[in-house]
């Protein structure tokens, strides 16, 4: 069989410059990571669900139950419960439930809160098999992390 020549030097053609596209491809730096073994570093301003902030000199959650950010949520997402300890000033925390499955992270309790006392957490790995998993009290896990 007869291949004229203009062909082959086309094919030729298409050869090295399939080759130099994936040679480009071969030595740029590897972006892709080995999820689930390897965890992703967020950027700051990402944005996972809220966590409590603790106080760095009592190791304590900042947040004295105010329910300013409970008020402000547009979704009724968070119910925060408290109480006053003797001779404490204010209120401690002792339950932060929030109900993930509602949370549209507009930040508005973020906002709200006068003592920066919650942030957005930089959790990105969040699966589970039922709406409940999704149901978190946020005293607990901070607890449960300084444990
Ligand atoms: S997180 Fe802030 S706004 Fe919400 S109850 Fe605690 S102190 Fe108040
Ligand atoms: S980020 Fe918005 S929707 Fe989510 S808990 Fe806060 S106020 Fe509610």
């Amino acid at each position: 069989m007869k291949v004229p020549l203009r062909d082959l030097g086309r094919g030729l053609w298409s050869l090295l410059s399939g080759m130099r596209v994936t040679l480009g491809q071969f030595f740029k730096p590897t972006v892709t990571v080995h999820y689930p073994h390897q965890a992703l570093k967020m950027p700051p301003r990402f944005r996972g669900h809220i966590e409590l902030v603790r106080d760095p000199e009592t190791g304590k959650a900042i947040c004295y139950a105010c329910k300013l950010c409970e008020r402000a949520c547009p979704s009724d997402c968070i119910t925060v419960e408290g109480v006053k300890l003797e001779g404490d000033k204010k209120k401690s925390v002792t339950e932060y439930r929030l109900d993930f499955t509602k949370c549209s992270l507009c930040g508005a309790c973020v906002e709200a809160c006068k003592s920066n006392a919650i942030r957005f957490s930089h959790e990105y790995n969040l699966a589970g098999r039922s709406k409940e998993q999704f149901i978190m009290d946020l005293f607990k896990r901070l607890e449960a992390e300084g444990k």
